[in-house]
C-alpha cells in the first residue's frame, strides 16, 4: 500500500458511506465511522446502552483532528452530490427516569448533536419506506441492565454495595441498585427457553434485557430477561399447554425453589399480615413470597432475616402495591420521569397502605 494521497483517502470515505447506505438503508457519521474503523462498535454499544464507561462518545472516535475534518467534507460532499434526503434520528435510551438523551460531544453544542442525528437516506425512497426508516432511528433501545464484571463499586443513591455479579442499573452515567431503579419487582429469567422468553416479554408491563460484557469477546451478551412474575407464570402456563414434559421439569424445578423459601415466605407473610391486617392473606403471600424469591436467590440469608423487619415489610409491600395496584409500570414504560410517576401514583399508595393498615382513612390523618 503506498501512502494515502487526498484522492484516496476520499475514495475511502465513500465506498464506506456506500457500503452502510447499502446495508442498512441509510448512513449517519456515527455508522460511517464504525464502517471505516474510525469509533469500534463496542464503545457505541456501550454508549447506547448507558454503560458508566460512556457518558459521551467523541473521545472513542480514534482520529486525528485534521482527518476528521476530512472525513466530515468528504461524507457531507458525496450525500450532496448523490442526491440524498436527511433524516433525523434520536440517540436515546429508556430508563425508569424516563427517556434520556444521549449526548455525542463534550460540549452538548447544539449544532454538533444535530450534525451526529442527522442520517442520509436515498432521495426516491417512498413515504412509507422513509416513515418506518425514520421510526427505526428513532426508536429507543430496551431497557438495560447490567451484570456487573467488576469486583467493585456501589449504588450512586443508597450507596448500596454491588459486588461481582450483581444486577445493576445505569441511569444518567451513575449504577443503581435494582431497588433505587424500581426494578426490582421484576424476577430474571435466563435466557436459553425462547417461546418462554418471548410469552413473558409480552405479558410483561416493564421488562429489561440482562446483559454481561464478555472481555474476551469484547462484545455483550445476552444473559436473559426481567420480567413481572406474574407475566413469567401467565408465559409459563401457556408454554404447558405446549411441551409437557418441559414443563414438567420446570414445575418441578419451581417446587423445589418453593419448599427452599417456604419457611421464610411463611414467617414473611405472617410479619406482614400483623402490620396490615386489611392486607387479603393471598396478597400478602404473594409479597411474601416475592421478596423470599428475591432474598435467596440473590442477596443471601442474612439480607433474608434483614426482610422481616418492619421498615423492609413496609418497603416490600409498598413496592408491591406501587406495582400491582397503581398504574406505575405504565407510566415508566410510557417515559414519565420516575419521580413524577412516584408522586403520581403516592395518593394511591396511601390509600390502600391506609385500608390495610385497619386505620380508617380520613384526610389529614
Ligand atoms: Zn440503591
Amino acid at each position: 500500500m503506498t501512502e494515502p494521497n487526498f484522492s484516496n483517502f476520499q475514495e475511502r470515505v465513500v465506498q464506506a458511506a456506500e457500503a452502510v447506505l447499502q446495508r442498512d438503508g441509510s448512513v449517519g457519521p456515527l455508522e460511517l465511522m464504525q464502517q471505516m474503523r474510525l469509533l469500534h462498535p463496542v464503545h457505541v454499544e456501550g454508549w447506547r446502552k448507558g454503560n458508566e464507561h460512556y457518558p459521551v462518545l467523541q473521545p472513542w472516535i480514534q482520529v486525528g483532528p485534521e482527518k476528521f475534518q476530512k472525513t466530515i467534507r468528504h461524507f457531507q460532499e458525496w450525500a450532496k452530490q448523490r442526491g440524498l434526503r436527511t433524516i433525523e434520528a434520536a440517540y436515546t435510551r429508556r430508563g425508569p427516569g424516563g427517556l434520556e438523551q444521549l449526548q455525542v460531544t463534550e460540549d452538548g453544542d447544539l449544532e454538533w448533536e444535530r450534525f451526529y442525528r442527522t442520517h442520509y437516506a436515498p432521495a426516491g425512497l417512498p413515504e412509507k419506506k422513509a416513515a418506518r426508516l425514520a421510526a427505526k432511528l428513532n426508536k429507543p433501545p430496551e431497557l438495560v441492565v447490567f451484570e456487573k464484571v467488576s469486583e467493585e463499586g456501589n449504588c450512586a443513591e443508597c450507596s448500596t454495595e454491588l459486588p461481582r455479579g450483581a444486577f445493576l442499573f445505569m441511569e444518567k452515567g451513575q449504577p443503581l441498585c435494582l431497588p433505587c431503579a424500581d426494578l426490582d419487582e421484576l424476577v430474571f429469567l435466563p435466557a436459553g427457553d425462547t417461546a418462554l422468553t418471548r410469552r413473558a416479554r409480552k405479558h410483561s408491563s416493564l421488562a429489561a434485557v440482562v446483559v454481561r460484557f464478555n472481555r474476551a469477546r469484547k462484545r455483550y451478551e445476552r444473559q436473559g430477561l426481567l420480567v413481572a412474575e406474574e407475566a413469567l407464570a401467565k408465559a409459563e402456563e401457556e408454554c404447558t399447554a405446549d411441551t409437557p414434559a418441559r414443563a414438567a421439569a420446570r414445575a418441578q424445578a419451581a417446587q423445589a425453589r418453593q419448599e427452599e423459601d417456604r419457611e421464610f415466605v411463611a414467617e414473611l407473610a405472617r410479619a406482614i399480615s400483623e402490620r396490615y391486617p386489611g392486607c387479603p392473606a393471598a396478597e400478602a403471600r404473594r409479597i411474601a413470597e416475592h421478596t423470599g424469591r428475591r432474598s435467596s436467590g440473590r442477596v443471601g440469608r442474612s439480607a433474608a432475616g434483614r426482610a422481616l423487619e418492619a421498615s423492609a415489610v413496609d418497603l416490600a409491600v409498598v413496592a408491591h402495591i406501587r406495582h400491582a395496584r397503581t398504574n406505575y409500570d405504565e407510566l415508566l414504560m410510557c417515559g414519565t420521569e420516575r419521580l413524577d410517576a412516584r408522586a403520581l401514583v403516592r395518593e394511591g399508595i396511601d390509600r390502600v397502605l391506609a385500608e390495610w393498615s385497619g386505620a380508617k382513612f380520613e384526610s389529614g390523618a
